[in-house]
């Protein structure tokens, strides 16, 4: 197979990019290009010891960045804009790249950060500006919060969305006041590197962000030992083993975790409209969307008819490896993803699941590949029953009631996404408001939810603590400083006042202050 490679991807271009990840020991990693297997780079693996630089320079970084105006910190940012605009598709050519994932979804992920700067950009004023409120009496006494940035904040990312992930939650961070130490997955660490490079020609100081490579659990206590916040996004497995350390430290963590995402198709969906979407729901970025779609639950009234849209829909999708728009569907990460996802269909064809299509790896279209798959029959006794496959393969399953599709798409420890359709919308609505999930879509699978940035977006249940987007999203990197005066001292009885005198006049204070505006 012979496939043209974007002409940027120089070799002195990833160097380049590669080069700002500090590594003492001189030890490397071959990343490599996931459609052909073929060596991309060495990446530079970074020791404790290098960790703990990255930290001390980073935090020399952000005292400075942090007395910055604000207005100054988010001029960066607009600037950052439009060169994150004009790079997309060399953002988008270094995705696909490292990560394997078609044209479309690499170029959709280059769009992430920034949807974030602009959402970010317009909310970070009125959000860290100081916020007066009344004090304990009165008149006399007042109270600011203040928010402070946290210091330097570790995130770690994997690599299904490295340049969302790595970059966008980075962001808000810093706009914050805070400094950053990324540590990426290993396979997808070129995409971030590159936006990293493009913030710093947006003026973003050298040394505020910075990143640090390794394989997970080498990294991982070091940096959450140097943080002042983890920003997690990775396996609930590895979730809670950072949750843990972060707990052990009395450092605030963000978990973003996995999913067991159903979908509840109601009796008056249109049939069309429901297939091309869940299409891209359930196999867009090849099944590796942390939102995306494992279970769909149809109605009995008409199983057959949908079943037989969605299978001939899926048997259609055109997969290939192609740096252009052309194929719907692109490749897995790498080689052992492609074995659990093919571990998964074994096991549940083995106790009984039918395949419907697909079901099988692609060699012949690269090491890494797996056809589009569907499945009947699953049950809650196999792997891909109950645990997240991560990869392009769906079960549908039969409902009679509704009662019933609420209660097996609540069945699960998962509640990260979910996704219900109807031609009813209120129906739909409050279908949707019965799913214990942290994000629910209506008529649509994951997209309008993942990027509805007001929102904060998180996982309820085994899929996560705490939130990206909305308010949140940003004032998590910030610690709240309570700055409370009192003008005169009025606290405790006037001199010569007798206790029961004192204490009669506070009781009526207070019943004074329940009743007036005053706080
Ligand atoms: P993973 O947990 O294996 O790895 C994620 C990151 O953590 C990687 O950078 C990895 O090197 C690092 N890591 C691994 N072990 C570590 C340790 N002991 N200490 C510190 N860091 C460690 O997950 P993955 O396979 O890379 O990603 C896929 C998972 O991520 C899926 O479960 C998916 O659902 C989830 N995900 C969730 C969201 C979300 O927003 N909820 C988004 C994307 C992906």
């Amino acid at each position: 197979m012979t496939l043209q490679r974007p002409a940027v991807l120089t070799d002195d271009f990833m160097r380049d990019l590669v080069a700002r990840v500090p590594s003492t020991s001189g030890g490397t990693w071959k990343l490599t290009e996931v459609y052909t297997g073929e060596h991309l780079v060495d990446l530079p693996q970074s020791t404790p010891a290098d960790i703990e630089r990255a930290f001390a320079t980073a935090r020399e970084a952000q005292r400075a960045w942090a007395a910055t105006p604000l207005r100054r910190r988010l001029a960066v940012f607009k600037r950052a804009h439009e060169i994150f605009v004009a790079n997309a598709l060399t953002t988008a050519d270094l995705i696909q790249a490292e990560s394997g994932k078609n044209r479309r979804m690499a170029v959709e992920e280059s769009c992430d950060p920034p949807m974030v700067m602009s959402h970010y950009l317009k909310r970070a004023p009125r959000l860290l500006a100081p916020k007066r409120h009344g004090g304990p009496v009165p008149v006399v006494s007042h109270s600011t919060e203040i928010r402070q940035p946290k210091g330097v904040v570790g995130i770690i990312a994997p690599w299904n969305f490295p340049f969302a992930t790595g970059i966008s939650d980075a962001i808000p961070a810093l706009m914050a006041g805070n400094a950053v130490v990324l540590k990426p997955d290993n396979k997808t660490a070129l995409s971030p590197l590159h936006g990293i490079a493009m913030l710093e020609q947006a003026g973003l100081p050298k040394g505020l962000f910075q990143v640090v490579c390794g394989e997970g659990p080498d990294v991982g206590p070091t940096l959450i030992d140097n943080a002042s916040y983890v920003m997690f996004t990775g396996s609930t497995a590895t979730g809670r083993t950072i949750g843990e350390r972060a707990g052990r430290n009395l450092i605030g963590a963000c978990l973003e975790l996995g999913g067991k995402n159903p979908q509840v198709v109601l009796d008056d969906v249109d049939a069309d409209e429901w297939v091309a979407s869940t299409l891209f729901g359930v196999f867009g970025n090849t099944g590796q969307i942390c939102m995306h779609i494992e279970r769909i639950y149809l109605p009995d009234s008409r199983y057959d008819e949908l079943k037989q849209k969605f299978v001939r829909a899926t048997a259609a999708l055109d997969v290939r490896a192609s740096y252009d728009f052309g194929p719907e569907v692109g490749s897995l990460v790498s080689v052992d993803q492609m074995h659990r996802v093919l571990s998964h269909v074994e096991d549940a064809v083995a106790k009984g699941a039918r395949v419907l299509t697909g079901g099988r790896p692609r060699p012949d279209l690269g090491p890494a590949f797996f056809d589009p798959t569907v499945l009947e029959g699953v049950t809650t006794d196999m792997l891909c029953g109950v645990t997240e496959t991560f990869g392009p393969v769906v079960a549908l399953h039969r409902y009679r009631s509704v009662d019933e599709a609420v209660a097996l798409a609540n069945d699960t420890d998962y509640g990260l996404n979910a996704s219900v359709w109807g031609g009813d919308l209120e129906r739909a609505q409050a279908v949707a408001a019965r799913i214990e999930s942290g994000n629910v879509n209506v008529n649509d699978a994951l997209a309008t939810a993942y990027a509805s940035k007001s929102t904060p977006s998180g996982g309820v249940k085994q899929s996560g603590v705490g939130a990206r987007h909305g308010d949140q999203g940003l004032l998590k990197y910030t610690d709240v400083q309570n700055l409370a005066v009192l003008k005169k001292q009025v606290l405790g009885p006037r001199p010569g006042q007798d206790y029961d005198a004192y204490v009669k006049q506070m009781l009526s204070g207070l019943r004074m202050m329940r009743r007036t505006r005053l706080r």
